[in-house]
């Protein structure tokens, strides 16, 4: 029997996981590892943990939805936001839920590579806040410890003027990317790429952020050494989604393309 307590405010939380209980928000990644068998011995929702659902220019609480998001995030993560699964998916789903399975095809996370964003943590203990490139240490693996609640995804205040998001998949809707990047363009010229599926973790190609500056607008013949770096500074596997090369491929292409709609802005 799987035990099941709902929390209805972060103090509860943090004391079910304290003793042992998982974390539940929307459950659409939870429940499909219960129905096949992965059963923790407890359980603590947190969908009534109000605090988790607050949204601020510079921070997004873990409970908010993937159905807010996309109306209320930031650009290139609202766009994310409107192509995770259906429209049932993103009424259950969290951008917590999606930092907390860490898959390397997480639709959120390339945007939290592509500004530099931190993961607030929370136990008994206090809050502590550490950036996406320490958090994210494998597929599905983080640096969270069983004792602490992801409350919030912390961003700097001055956003990129300009990011774009896009995935390929093996159709348009319900699918989980096979490629996915976030372009982001500053005005000075400042230019991230970020890329899930084609690694472990979220990555950033940093030779092709160093060399886009010289990048200037939508018809640069730049964008294809643009994408020619994005694409070597991936590392994909094959799986039964897609080929390594299939994958490499669409990257650059991808990045290129996002670039390009920066410039054309
Ligand atoms: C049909 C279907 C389609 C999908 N399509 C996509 C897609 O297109 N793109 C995509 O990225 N994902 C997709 N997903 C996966 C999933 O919907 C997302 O990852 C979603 O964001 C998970 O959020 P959740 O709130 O449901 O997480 P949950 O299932 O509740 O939790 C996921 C994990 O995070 C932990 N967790 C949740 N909240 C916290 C917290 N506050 N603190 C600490 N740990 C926490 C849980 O313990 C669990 O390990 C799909 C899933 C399904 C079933």
């Amino acid at each position: 029997m799987m035990e099941f307590v709902v929390a209805t405010n972060l103090e509860e939380a943090v004391s079910a996981v304290a003793a042992g209980a998982v974390p539940l928000a929307g459950g659409t990644d939870l429940m499909v590892g219960v129905n096949s068998g992965d059963r923790p011995e407890s359980v603590v929702g947190l969908r009534r943990v109000e605090e988790l659902r607050e949204i601020s220019r510079s921070r997004i609480g873990s409970g908010a939805r993937w159905r807010v998001i996309e109306k209320e995030g930031p650009r290139a993560l609202a766009q994310a936001a409107r192509t995770v699964g259906s429209p049932q998916i993103r009424n259950a789903g969290t951008l917590g839920g999606n930092v907390g399975t860490a898959s390397p095809a997480g639709d959120g996370l390339p945007f939290l590579a592509a500004v530099d964003a931190s993961i607030e943590l929370t136990s008994a203990s206090g809050t502590r806040t550490i950036r996406w490139d320490e958090y994210f240490t494998g597929v599905k693996e983080t640096a969270r410890r069983p004792d602490e609640i992801i409350t919030a995804v912390v961003f700097p205040d001055d956003l990129p003027e300009r990011q774009e998001f896009a995935k390929i998949g093996v159709r348009n809707a319900m699918v989980i990317a096979t490629v996915a990047c976030v372009v982001t363009r500053r005005d000075d010229g400042t230019t991230t790429v970020a890329l899930a599926s084609v690694a472990p973790t979220p990555i950033r190609v940093p030779e092709a952020e160093e060399m886009a500056g010289t990048v200037t607008g939508p018809n640069d013949p730049g964008l294809d050494e643009f994408g020619r770096l994005v694409a070597a500074g991936v590392s994909p596997i094959t799986d039964h989604r897609s080929t390594e090369e299939y994958r490499r491929h669409g990257a650059g292409v991808l990045a290129r393309r996002l670039l390009a709609r920066c410039l054309a802005a």
